[in-house]
């Protein structure tokens, strides 16, 4: 076995591994082996004619499943959509909440528990986690999958945050240092951390673990 094969049979049994845990939580979770895999899973799990809110994420654009839900004709929300107007964000923040599938990633989701680990700003993305009227569907890239909950949270903030302020202009210190300092900045980004133990209460809650790379 060549060393390329080999690290995609790792990420196979660690994906494998962490389904199988999640599963006796009480998700439906399952591993598909590449992006091109994790898009034909969500769009035969959402029913054609559902609306969708994606309350921000990279993984969810890089699968390319905004656009295809969109040539399908599903009703897709994003309040982070260029062309909205400032006055008419609130609205459509309800309409992505309130909409039957909810679609995000995670920062980290840790090995030994099957916690689901995010930092928020504005609390949408791990309010709506936590809490919505729909369906919630994380589709989770090999690569957010830390070992235990300490790992997780170094994760959220020295890995996943740091790109994400350089791709959105935030001027914060990680975004200079490209590492956490828990600043202390106006424009902090990390004001809220959630840890999802298990689904919700009464709520139908799927995750695809993806055997690549996704997201930050
Ligand atoms: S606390 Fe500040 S420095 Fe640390 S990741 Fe968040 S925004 Fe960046």
């Amino acid at each position: 076995m060549d060393m390329n094969e080999a690290k995609i049979n790792g990420y196979e049994k660690l994906g494998e591994t962490v389904c199988k845990k999640l599963n006796k939580l009480g998700y439906s979770a399952w591993f598909v082996k590449n992006k091109e895999e994790a898009l034909k899973a969500a769009l035969e799990l959402i029913p054609e004619g559902a609306s969708v809110g994606v309350p921000g994420t990279v993984t969810v654009r890089q699968i390319g499943l905004i656009d295809e839900l969109k040539k399908r004709g599903s009703k897709v929300s994003v309040h982070w959509d260029p062309e909205l107007k400032p006055e008419d964000r609130k609205a459509r923040l309800l309409e992505e909440m309130t909409s039957e599938w909810l679609v995000t990633s995670t920062n980290a989701l840790t090995a030994d528990e099957g916690v689901f680990v995010n930092i928020d700003g504005s609390g949408n993305r791990v309010g709506a986690m936590a809490w919505a009227p729909g369906k919630l569907l994380y589709i989770v890239g090999i690569n957010k999958i830390t070992p235990d909950l300490e790992t997780a949270l170094k994760r959220a903030r020295n890995t996943a945050t740091p790109p994400n302020v350089i791709r959105l202009n935030y001027n914060v210190p990680c975004a200079a240092v490209g590492h956490c300092v828990n600043c202390n900045s106006h424009e902090r980004v990390c004001r809220i951390v959630t840890m999802m133990e298990r689904p919700p209460f009464g709520r139908e809650c799927h995750v695809i673990i993806v055997g690549e790379e996704l997201g930050y």
